[in-house]
């Protein structure tokens, strides 16, 4: 099983604000490894597909909600390394299935319903067992592939940035947006002296994240697995950059994601990347960071759920001040 995609590109932001700064800012790319399989959530299946393999297990079995990167990109790389896939969606079925749902489906993925309820069980051992009677012998990946295999792969991210060996040193903060902080806790592992990283939590009230952040470290740094440096890591949450919670978008971010894409060709998803930038140029403006710093901006990828806020927020987006009917 060949787990190699395109190295993602590092692009160099050259906006005013940088210039003026004496700030360098670079986007890491994984946006653009491959058409499906991309951003974080590949590197949170990686070990995850590998370990499956290794088990000899077929099937994939996750969770996630009807807009949700992560069933999008489980789908696509089960289709791509030989697994069938099922997909527990949060909720019931609406159909016609939304464009992230019937790209899973056209990938193969069988998608199963479970009721608000019943889906907040999703990490219990009585809910796995009802789905291992129902499916059969399946390997289970937690919503979001948020395990240590998860935490493991994003060890490997800052590194893609090093096209020579010993380059990635020469950043200084790496900044991430931060869900459930699997690619934070992966990334934090993998600094080097010096180096410190930013998550900017998209959720409302993310400093509930600092707990979380310290036990997934602890956890993998008490697993077997390889801690890539035994340097304590260094990391930080940004918490202000929310914009009212998860998935919440208002015009404002919607103007800063337009404008971002037109000026340095950078598409953003409004669900995290979008705030992360945001947060990083406003930052910036406030003189948070210093003359000399180099930014590392991981683009987690996402692109895809920009659809689904598209579409879920067209009455947001006509507000004309004059109406004008022609009856
Ligand atoms: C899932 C996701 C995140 C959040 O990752 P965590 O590991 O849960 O913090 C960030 N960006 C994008 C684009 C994502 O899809």
């Amino acid at each position: 099983m060949s787990l190699t995609f395109f190295p993602p590109p590092l692009q160099q932001i050259n906006s005013e604000i940088a210039l003026h700064t004496g700030v360098k800012l670079y986007v890491l790319r994984l946006d653009l490894m491959h058409p499906w399989v991309n951003g974080n959530k590949w590197f949170k299946l990686k070990y995850n597909l590998l370990e499956a393999k290794e088990k000899n297990f077929t099937t994939l079995l996750t969770f996630g909600g009807a807009y949700s990167n992560h069933i999008y990109a489980t789908a696509a790389a089960g289709n791509l390394f030989g697994f069938r896939t099922i997909g527990v969606i949060r909720g019931e079925e609406r159909l016609p299935l939304n464009p992230t749902l019937s790209f899973a489906v056209q990938q193969g993925m069988q998608l199963v319903y479970l009721n608000r309820e019943t889906y907040r069980q999703r990490n219990t051992p009585a809910l796995h067992e009802y789905l291992q009677q129902r499916f059969g012998e399946v390997f289970i990946i937690p919503e979001g592939g948020s395990n240590l295999n998860g935490v493991r792969g994003c060890t490997e991210i800052v590194a893609e940035a090093m096209p020579t060996a010993g380059y990635a040193y020469a950043f200084n903060h790496i900044c991430v947006a931060c869900g459930t902080a699997t690619t934070l806790a992966g990334i934090a592992l993998s600094l080097h002296q010096g180096q410190r990283a930013i998550a900017f939590p998209v959720l409302k009230n993310g400093t509930f994240l600092a707990q979380e952040i310290e036990k997934l470290l602890t956890n993998y740094l008490t697993s077997d697995l390889p801690a890539p440096y035994s340097s304590p890591a260094s990391w930080e949450l940004v918490c202000d950059y929310h914009f009212g919670g998860y998935a919440k978008v208002n015009n404002e971010l919607r103007l800063f994601s337009q404008q971002f894409r037109e000026e340095h060709d950078v598409p953003l998803d409004y669900v995290y990347t979008a705030k992360m930038f945001y947060g990083v140029m406003d930052l910036l403006k406030q003189g948070f960071f210093c003359r000399g710093d180099r930014l590392l901006l991981v683009h987690t990828g996402g692109l895809q759920g920009n659809i689904g806020i598209e579409e879920r927020s067209q009455c947001d987006l006509v507000k004309p001040k004059t109406r004008y009917s022609v009856s």
